[in-house]
């Protein structure tokens, strides 16, 4: 660099710039643009690519002594460089997702509070009643076309972590982006923090949310409709996203509103799909056939009563009555066997409560109902115990184990647990990774059951079409695009679900199928492209710098 910058340059603007994750390029601005924006001084001289960034940013990920020390470096880059950010996520999925993602986003809103760098996304509280519409447009952003929104009821199967819960519409948006295209302006994270019931976060004296206990029944009912009325006058055709809200309002609040907004509930719409897709998936390589499957829940929540839905619905497609369909899923719940006997079932568990005499112990329970699927979902750390599975292994030779629950601390059962207990015969799948396994001389790569192969495609064909509702039939043509993606390399090693690293062609896939039904069934109101896989691949953001002026 010979010229000296000019006296006229504003400084003030430059550092404005590297301030603006949006627009910053930190040392890929070039020498012209230097110059010509006032950066000039403010930069080291280096010039660099994206490719050199990235490649710094991945040598320090690595270097950090923990996965939180890498989530929360990942976060920092995020916050000063959104290209950067995305550009490297996408390049380094399959070591990034785990950081950005299950299991450590787990860790990150343990120790949100602690851990806090800088703010992101809308803090709503019950206090802002009556002027969420004024918060909403206080959004800097123009062009919001996806929101996540949570209470923090049930973060993952952490439990109610407050509004240490941020974490997860962060992490999920995330995913939109590198996953599903969608340009990080349109993605805003909500969270709602109406208190909690976490009694150990009001003691905490980093606790950044409110310290008042969850706000309840009507009071809680009249904010919701507040803010979904706000969502809707705000941010005209936006897509909606429940997240992690606690059972006891999840079901409501989708029957509530999925008739007067664009929205759906991941925890039991998506999981519906990305189970049912694996199902498909193991018949590939079993050679049963879905009718042929008696699955046993261990959990009767969201994510139980999600997938046990899209089973029936499937099973009805192939000609079942809706109560022959039902009698295939068989669900566990905290208080055991989901039994016609139980009083204290809620109107979701009831159509899958089956005659039969109570149990409660889960080995005795798979002896009684001989499953060739056993889902767990339930939050429950090593539920699935040796017993359990060599009871499972008993009956039938090639069972399918999914232990779904997050993070990797909660779940049902390791993949070497599986393995080992069923003497090799098991198919496996776990919600967070588990890295490949030796067993018997032989490699087996667990695939990971998560709905980031669903929600991603999902909210990019809704925007694609313009999709005005979330059917039901939207989420199934997403479980059979997904079943579709997985390859003769992936069943080779017996993996149910694609490799980490086709997450985005997965996506398009998924959208492709949503969006196809959205124009099925009269739901969109953009018109149908004769290609729609070409324009959707289109519509995707891919996160590079722009080129200078
Ligand atoms: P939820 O609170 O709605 O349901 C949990 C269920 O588990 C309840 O029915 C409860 O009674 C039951 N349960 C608790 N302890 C049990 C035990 N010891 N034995 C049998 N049942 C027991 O929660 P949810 O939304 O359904 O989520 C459950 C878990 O699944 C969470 O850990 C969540 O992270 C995980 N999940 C994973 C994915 C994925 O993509 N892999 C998707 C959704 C949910």
């Amino acid at each position: 660099m010979s010229s000296a910058p000019s006296p006229a340059s504003p400084p003030a603007a430059g550092t404005r710039l590297l301030h603006d994750a949006a627009v910053n390029r930190d040392t890929a601005f070039s020498a012209r643009s230097r110059l010509a924006l006032g950066l000039h001084g403010l930069l080291p001289p280096a010039v660099e690519t994206l490719e050199q960034q990235v490649a710094r940013v991945m040598d320090n990920v690595r270097r950090q002594a923990t996965p939180l020390d890498r989530h929360l470096y990942l976060r920092a880059v995020h916050a000063r460089n959104e290209t950067l950010y995305y550009r490297t996520v996408l390049d380094h999925l399959e070591e990034t997702l785990p950081l950005i993602y299950t299991p450590t986003v787990g860790q990150a809103c343990q120790e949100f509070s602690r851990c806090f760098q800088s703010p992101h996304g809308l803090y709503l509280t019950a206090e802002d009643r009556g002027h969420l519409r004024e918060l909403l447009r206080r959004w800097p952003r123009p062009g919001v076309r996806v929101i996540v929104v949570t209470d923090g009821s049930r973060i993952l199967g952490l439990g109610d972590l407050g509004a240490n819960g941020m974490g997860i519409p962060i992490g999920k948006l995330d995913l939109y982006v590198a996953c599903g295209g969608i340009p990080p302006a349109a993605c805003l994270p909500i969270m709602l923090d109406l208190g909690t019931d976490n009694t150990a976060l009001h003691a905490d004296p980093f606790y950044l949310g409110r310290r008042q206990p969850r706000l309840q029944g009507a009071h809680y009912d009249a904010l919701l409709a507040e803010f979904i009325d706000a969502v809707q006058e705000v941010f005209p055709g936006v897509l909606l996203q429940f997240e992690d809200f606690s059972n006891e309002h999840a079901f409501a609040l989708l029957g509530r509103y999925r008739g007067q907004l664009c929205c759906f509930n991941d925890d039991i719409q998506g999981t519906g799909a990305m189970g049912l897709a694996g199902l498909y998936t193991a018949l590939r390589l079993t050679g049963g056939t879905l009718a042929g499957q008696r699955i046993l829940f261990a959990g009767a929540g969201e994510a139980a009563l999600g997938i046990a839905n899209m089973v029936t619905a499937a099973l009805v497609a192939e000609g079942l009555s809706e109560r022959e369909a039902r009698e295939h899923c068989w669900l566990v719940d905290s208080q055991g066997l989901v039994v016609a006997a139980r009083t204290d079932l809620n109107a979701h568990k009831r159509p899958f409560a089956h005659t039969h005499a109570p149990l409660q112990d889960l080995a005795a329970i798979v002896a009684a109902v001989r499953p060739q699927v056993l889902i767990g979902a339930s939050g429950a750390a090593g539920l699935f115990s040796e017993a359990v599975l060599r009871e499972l292994a008993r009956h039938c030779a090639r069972p399918l184990v999914m232990a779904l629950s997050n993070p990797t601390s909660r779940a049902e059962c390791t993949a070497e647990q599986a393995y080992t207990w069923t003497e090799g015969r098991a198919l496996f799948a776990s919600g967070s990774p588990f890295a490949a396994v030796q067993h018997a001389g032989r490699l087996r790569a667990p695939g990971q059951a998560n709905n980031a192969f669903i929600f991603p495609g999902v909210g990019l064909g809704l925007l694609a079409s313009g999709a005005t509702r979330v059917s039901d039939a939207m989420f199934f043509a997403a479980a059979r695009a997904l079943a579709g993606q997985v390859s003769a390399e992936d069943l080779a090693q017996e993996r149910i679900y694609p490799a980490a690293p086709r997450l985005r062609q997965v996506a398009l896939a998924v959208a492709q199928a949503v969006a196809e039904r959205a124009w099925d069934e009269g739901l969109a109101h953009q018109p149908r492209p004769a290609d729609v896989a070409a324009a959707i691949a289109h519509l995707m953001y891919t996160p590079r710098y722009a080129p200078e002026a």
